[in-house]
């Protein structure tokens, strides 16, 4: 199969830059499919640290194209500055050779960001936690046939009907809001100078996929945030606004359903970032030590994340809606010393009823039911083979696979690249 796509299956935040990094040494498209620069993956590469918001992981490979796709959302100055710090790092980037952005993909302004703020502010207790970056406004002016698409910044006479009808639209709601309005020349003059920018990247990527799909290319689709954060598979209200899941693989890249081959990614424990319910979470000293363990801050707004138990029933359902025909599991290592390591399997409602699906409703309510494991004291940052780790490690690892029903094919033992158990 010619195309792979890698999806983190819980909240996000579970390793997928480093499996990206890895994978794609043997692509030679990386794609973006969803999220906009919300999302963050951080790859330790030989020469250091390397955070990527926007730009696919695999621009660190010089080979690869790297596509965002039409379901990014994309916040054009961002995305320069981007370019810039990256190429100040010594990458090679070179706009419409090895990066394209589609021309589809919708624009995120200064307007979002100040909706966003404004929105959360509302919310007060019942907010969702969403980074401000004007992400989901973005992609509620998507679907209200409001937004302005990347393609809009080269085409001036296009750019000026699009911020006629978005003006228009936004100003009402904005002077309702007791917010500044906009200005139309303002924002064109802005958006025009980053367009221009951009323009040798701006393509219609779908086009360039598909081709590539045809000509046997081998594509590598990468998933931002995870399963649980899907716009209608995950907690919703506490989700991102996009499909985050393998269904926005497709109608995020413009490829049709063809077969491909996905990957869900998984800590070996978990974490979520943000508000919303979490079956599994330590809100104790144990939690704490899972954090410091882990490392658990946010790459891209260094946010603490919220940790606890591997979750197996969470995990079956995301792998059984993405289609995940493997596990890679990662941060084995951080289990170090955690001794006993209990795996939910069940969950058990206020009323007594066991769940072994994971529930749309009432997922505050429920109970986690475990299984608990001996953990394991050795250091694994420099085992490379499934039989050289410890007993309890293993066991851990069969007893994931036994109650996720899938196998786990790769195991990541550390943040290095090489630092990794392929099975
Ligand atoms: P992503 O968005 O899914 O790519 O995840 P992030 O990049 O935000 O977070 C993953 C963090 O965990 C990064 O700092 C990685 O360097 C680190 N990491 C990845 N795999 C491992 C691992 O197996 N062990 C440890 N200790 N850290 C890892």
């Amino acid at each position: 199969m010619s195309t792979t796509c890698v999806v983190g299956i819980l909240w996000g935040d579970e390793g997928k830059g480093k499996v990206i990094d890895y994978l794609a040494a043997e692509a030679d498209y990386v794609v973006r499919f969803g999220g906009g620069h919300n999302a963050g993956h951080t790859l330790i590469l030989p020469s250091g640290k390397c955070v990527l918001h926007l730009v696919p992981s695999g621009i660190v490979h010089d080979h690869t194209v790297n596509v965002i796709g039409n379901g990014v959302v994309v916040d054009p100055v961002h995305l320069v500055g981007e370019i810039a710090r990256l190429r100040e790092r010594g990458l090679s980037i070179d706009a419409g050779r090895n990066l394209l952005v589609s021309e589809r993909a919708h624009v995120i302004v200064a307007a979002h960001r100040a909706q966003d703020q404004w929105a959360e502010q509302q919310r007060g207790k019942g907010r969702i936690g969403t980074t401000g970056r004007g992400i989901g406004p973005a992609y509620a002016d998507r679907a209200g046939r409001l937004g302005l698409r990347v393609g809009d910044l080269i085409r001036p006479a296009s750019l000026r009907t699009a911020l006629e009808r978005f003006i228009g639209e936004k100003n009402a709601w904005f002077h309702a809001a007791g917010l500044p309005g906009l200005d139309a020349n303002e924002l064109f003059d802005g958006l025009s100078a980053t367009g221009e920018t951009l323009r040798p990247a701006i393509v219609d990527a779908g086009a360039v996929l598909r081709d590539a799909h045809k000509a046997g290319k081998r594509i590598l689709i990468e998933g931002a945030q995870g399963c649980l954060l899907d716009v209608e598979h995950g907690t919703y209200p506490f989700v991102t606004s996009s499909h985050a899941s393998t269904g926005g693989a497709f109608s995020g890249t413009g490829l049709p359903p063809h077969g491909m081959r996905v990957i869900g990614v998984c800590k070996a424990y978990a974490t979520r970032v943000g508000e919303g319910p979490f079956p599994t979470e330590l809100k104790n000293e144990t939690g704490d030590r899972l954090r410091t363990a882990g490392n658990e801050f946010g790459s891209t707004t260094g946010r603490p994340r919220r940790c606890g138990w591997f979750d197996a029933v969470a995990v079956r359902y995301a792998g059984e809606l993405s289609g995940a025909a493997e596990l890679t599991v990662t941060n084995l290592d951080v289990l170090k010393g955690f001794d006993p390591l209990p795996i939910a399997v069940a969950y058990r409602l206020a009323d007594g009823r066991r769940l072994d699906r994971f529930p749309a409703f009432d997922l505050a309510e429920v109970q986690p039911e475990f299984e608990t494991l001996p953990g394991f004291q050795e250091d694994l940052r420099q085992v490379r083979r499934f039989q050289d780790l410890p007993v309890a490690a293993r066991r851990y690892i069969e007893t994931i696979e036994l109650r996720t029903g899938l196998p786990v094919r790769t195991i990541s033992v550390g943040p290095e690249r090489q630092q990794v158990i392929l099975r």
